[in-house]
């Protein structure tokens, strides 16, 4: 296994965690990580690379608090024909796979609400746009909150379970940074408010603390 898929691999397993806290899918619930190293059940976690903390995604001021529960319990009958392989990764798939829902989520961990301030960052008609925060409304990953009330107009908000996803995109940032390079340097820049140093994450088992990869791990079904 190269460098290159291990940190791909940590991708996998926060895109996991996230699919395992917010939706339930029997096979997936039943499937428990094993950590060949210590032999010990894990559950993946994300730290800095320099301070060994957690990471968590923090909002900015503006950003406010949603209070909703956004845990959705889901049942799908369709589970046993994809098999697990297609079943790890199946909502956030469903609601990343689209370029446009992935652009939205991402502008909004950069602090981007409004529609007009969507629309100018992304090259997509105002119907779709409009279409797309929709859903990521219906989907719990946005909530709408009326900053305007005539004409009522809304802000995005990313939930908790939209803010969960950062590990998600923080993994994929930094594997674009290592091994997509432009020339021009990186495309952003994360600190770790904990120590203040730049950010580099660590995907590492909970319970003995190393950093994870797939060849010393393996499922219990
Ligand atoms: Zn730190
Ligand atoms: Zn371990």
């Amino acid at each position: 296994m190269t460098k290159k898929s291990i940190e791909l691999y940590h991708n996998g397993l926060m895109t996991m965690n996230w699919e395992r806290k917010y939706f339930s899918t029997p096979e997936l619930d039943s499937v428990e990580l094993v950590h060949n190293r210590c032999g010990k059940v894990f559950w993946p976690i994300m730290q800095s690379d320099y301070c060994n903390q957690d990471v968590v995604f923090i909002p900015g001021p503006g950003a406010g608090k949603d209070q909703r529960v956004t845990k959705t319990r889901r049942r799908s009958s369709s589970i046993q024909r994809d098999g697990l392989g297609k079943t790890l990764y199946r909502h956030l798939i469903n609601l990343l796979g689209d370029r446009w829902t992935a652009n939205l989520v991402a502008l909004a961990f950069h602090g981007l609400k409004r529609f007009d301030d969507f629309h100018k960052e992304l090259p997509v008609a105002t119907n779709i746009l409009a279409d797309r925060l929709k859903l990521l409304v219906n989907e719990g990953i946005f909530c709408q909150r009326a900053y305007r009330q005539s004409p009522l107009r809304y802000e995005y908000h990313l939930t908790d379970k939209g803010q969960d996803l950062f590990s998600y995109f923080s993994t994929l940032l930094e594997w674009g940074d290592k091994w997509c390079q432009t020339g021009k340097g990186k495309p952003m820049l994360m600190h770790h408010l904990s120590c203040e140093q730049s950010l580099k994450t660590q995907v590492r088992c909970d319970q003995c603390g190393e950093t994870l990869v797939a060849t010393e791990v393996h499922f219990k079904l």
